[in-house]
């Protein structure tokens, strides 16, 4: 489980009065072993380098490890949520709500189809798409929702289902942070709706870059052809033993498909994944345990229906107890040799979305508010508990150094 600190020792040295440790410790390294390595050595040596036996493998793990009706593995998260807007008919002229809380991906893709995209606020706790605000903006044009398991916190699924059964429209998921979670003790990506997974290389299960998108035998049929150019048949099938050299482009689809050298890492990730997060839980427990208690911080909550995947950790001060803001915090932490991140910088922010829909921060205030307080502190099951005890001491050091005193009376 400690790949990481054996790489890069986290031995510490003292610096005038601070502790300091000697290496940079990186936001989010992933955690690869041997069989990873040694399932990537022999997809090589076997000649089969695109998708192939080890991606259908994967994909077969997959659906088992999380209770999915069908699974196809792509190379991207994002190429998924494209796909699933592809198969569920969104196109120009139709709207489709989602959150501002969320990697740009999530939004862009619906640029992509030449839809509209309809931001709404999220929750305060989670941080999660709120059900109420998107129940607001259905309007006649809506297809689809797209929600996002924000940190790996589920979204309130029952609530969107409803929805978006009484308005016949698509919920689509973006489970890029939500490997593992579980919502009312059941998998996310175990629905017949469409759900995109991401192995990117900061996820909580990687293949370097790649994707994973769950939903109906049916709809995941269209998107399988959709991920090969709207071929017919797959390269796999018309060449190996008994195939046929023959094939249709039906649509003009993408070039989507994952390789069976991606597919190497993800077979091996999988099988690690329960220790994965069993360390990830770890840490979170160890944050908590030095965070929750103190004003300065809002540590970041679970409701009780849920199984939280932990992608993020993520951290709100409060800048009522604190002498800095967030980006001041950051930079203390960095000073300390704390890779840090914020997620996300809303899309509201961006240039591309507050110039064409004149997006404005009181729209989403929530959203906006938590920006403004939130770090994500390292969390990958490749930090060591040195690792951590860095974190926790470099936090509560600047915490300490920075406490806004009361004003005189
Ligand atoms: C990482 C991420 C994506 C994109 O995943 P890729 O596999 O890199 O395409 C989409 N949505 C969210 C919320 C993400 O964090």
């Amino acid at each position: 489980m400690d790949g990481g600190s054996r790489a890069h020792p986290a031995s510490n040295v003292c610096t005038e009065d601070r502790l300091l440790r000697e290496e940079f410790l990186t936001f989010s390294r992933p955690l690869i072993g041997q069989e990873e390595i040694d399932e990537v050595v022999s997809a090589m040596q076997s000649g089969w380098l695109t998708t192939g036996p080890r991606t259908r493998q994967f994909e077969q793990n997959f659906c088992e490890a999380f209770s999915a009706p069908a699974a196809l593995a792509l190379n991207s998260c994002t190429a998924g949520l494209h796909l699933a807007l592809k198969v569920c008919g969104v196109g120009p002229g139709d709207e489709v709500i989602t959150t501002p809380m969320t990697f740009a991906a999530s939004v862009n893709v619906i640029e992509h189809v030449g839809a509209t995209p309809v931001l709404v606020d999220v929750e305060p706790d989670t941080l999660n798409i709120d059900p109420a605000a998107v129940e607001r903006s259905i309007t006649p044009r809506t297809r689809a929702i797209i929600a996002v398991h924000y940190a790996g916190h589920p979204v309130e699924l029952d609530q969107l289902r409803a929805l978006a059964e009484e308005h016949q429209i698509h919920l689509i998921e973006d489970a890029a942070h939500a490997t593992g979670a579980t919502y009312n003790g059941i998998a996310v990506g175990s629905g017949s709706n469409l759900a995109a997974f991401s192995f990117y290389a900061t996820k909580n299960l990687t293949t370097g870059e790649g994707g994973m998108l769950t939903g109906s035998a049916d709809m995941l049929d269209q998107a399988r052809q959709l991920s090969l150019h709207g071929m017919s048949r797959e390269a796999w099938s018309r060449y190996s033993a008994g195939g046929k050299w023959a094939y249709d482009i039906s649509a003009p689809g993408f070039k989507y498909n994952m390789t069976d050298i991606q597919a190497a890492i993800g077979l091996h990730q999988l099988q690690r994944f329960p220790a994965m997060q069993a360390r990830r839980r770890q840490i979170v427990e160890k944050y908590n345990a030095a965070f929750a208690g103190d004003p300065a911080f809002q540590v970041p909550t679970t409701r009780p229906h849920v199984d939280n995947a932990w992608h993020l950790y993520v951290l709100r001060l409060r800048e009522s107890e604190l002498s800095i803001d967030r980006n001041q915090f950051i930079e203390e932490l960095t000073e300390r040799r704390i890779g840090t991140s914020v997620h996300f910088i809303p899309i509201h922010l961006h240039s591309f979305y507050h110039n064409r829909y004149g997006l404005r921060p009181e729209q989403f205030p929530i959203a906006d508010a938590a920006f403004r307080s939130m770090i994500s502190l390292p969390l990958t099951p490749a930090l060591s508990d040195q690792d951590v005890a860095d974190v926790i001491e470099a936090t509560l050091e600047i915490r300490a150094a920075y406490r806004r005193r009361l004003r005189a009376a």
